[in-house]
């Protein structure tokens, strides 16, 4: 079966070979099913291990950060980290780019904390990231979303910072290469760059362990967690164990830095067209462009239905854009192959050529 180019948002697009191994392991894996071997057998726990030391690898992660699987997705991470970051101040600085850091902010005001919004694009629409000078003041910490999946926005470094950094990482972890000391907590939802919805991706500086200064909830706390290697309750084991195969292609495959050319040449050769071209027009501030998903509108709104079957004519899913955001929407992930950018770009070339004489 020829597989369609997916260019949606997610959940979880990964490698054909990944997709391929991963369910030969759902009927058999050592004699039994992945999926039902015990999550405390030496042989997932060796899958653990294993995913865990590749996270480490792909990502040059330094000593004196743990990696943990944890479950509840990157909307459970918004209330976990600002839970562990809390400190003395019980006070937080928030970045506002959109649907996802303002649930971030949510959910610190729900764990007790004051929050300070100390930058936002609301006022664009969220089209831009907000200029931001080192940030500093007594807050325990400063929280941001490196790459706005709805919007299309990105963070092109991290922020320059003198106090402790949250970073939710969910859609571009693992995309580009980053230094991961210059956080204190990393969190993401599996299901974009890494494996199956299920595990949720934690790298955290290990001196900020038990050092909240509210109370803390077991499953919530990230020392429960480290103390325990990921293991404090089941965990998502078929997730953990796909996101660990994807991770052994991603490092076979040249690693981070590999996939991050491919990557920006994903994203030049779109743009590029994107602004070639008379019928399509970019919604985001170029300097703010994300790489992982790209955001555009039809110049002609009217001949929204012809574009919508030409795509759909050349094998591409997932194109329409986010339902608060309109327009269309290329979500390009590691697993995307620039063959299927080629794909896209083709397709709006001919599109134009037929509708513009
Ligand atoms: N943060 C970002 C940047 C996201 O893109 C998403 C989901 O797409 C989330 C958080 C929410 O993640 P989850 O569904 O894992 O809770």
């Amino acid at each position: 079966m020829s597989k369609q180019l997916n260019f949606g948002a997610g959940p979880c697009i990964l490698p054909q070979e990944v997709f391929e191994e991963a369910s030969k392991a759902v009927l058999n894996f050592n004699g039994l099913s992945i999926l039902e071997i015990s999550h405390r057998s030496p042989d997932f726990v060796a899958v653990m291990d294993e995913a865990i030391a590749l996270v480490k690898k792909s990502l040059n992660v330094p000593e004196g950060y743990a990696v943990m699987f944890l479950q509840g997705g990157a909307s459970l991470g918004f209330l976990i980290s600002a839970m562990n970051m809390a400190r003395k101040h019980k006070k937080a600085a928030y970045i506002d780019t959109g649907v996802w850091s303002a649930k971030a902010i949510k959910e610190a005001v729900n764990a007790g904390l004051e929050v300070d919004i100390i930058a936002s694009s609301k006022a664009d629409g969220y089209k831009s990231i907000p200029n931001i000078d080192t940030i500093d003041g007594d807050y325990d910490f400063v929280h941001y979303t490196s790459n706005n999946t709805i919007y299309g926005t990105q963070f092109k470094k991290a922020i320059d910072s003198k106090i402790p950094v949250v970073c939710d990482m969910s859609s571009d972890i693992f995309s580009k290469e980053i230094n991961v000391a210059d956080f204190d907590i990393i969190y993401a939802g599996a299901q974009k760059n890494l494996g199956p919805a299920g595990a949720t991706l934690y790298i955290v500086k290990e001196s900020i362990l038990g050092q909240s200064s509210i109370p803390m909830p077991s499953y919530l706390n990230l020392k429960t967690h480290f103390e325990k290697d990921s293991m404090f309750n089941t965990p998502p084991v078929f997730s953990i164990y796909t996101s660990m195969l994807n991770l052994r292609y991603l490092l076979k495959t040249g690693g981070v830095a590999a996939i991050e050319k491919v990557n920006q040449a994903k994203a030049d050769l779109l743009y590029t067209e994107i602004d070639a071209n008379p019928l399509f027009m970019g919604n985001v501030n170029i300097k703010d462009r994300s790489n992982m998903n790209v955001t555009f509108v039809l110049t002609h709104e009217e001949l929204t239905d012809e574009f919508n079957a030409a795509w759909k004519k050349a094998n591409i899913v997932g194109l329409k854009g986010h339902r608060s955001a309109g327009g269309f929407r290329a979500s390009m992930y590691n697993a995307l192959p620039l063959s299927s950018v080629e794909v896209l770009v083709q397709t709006m070339k001919e599109f134009t050529a037929e509708h513009i004489s």
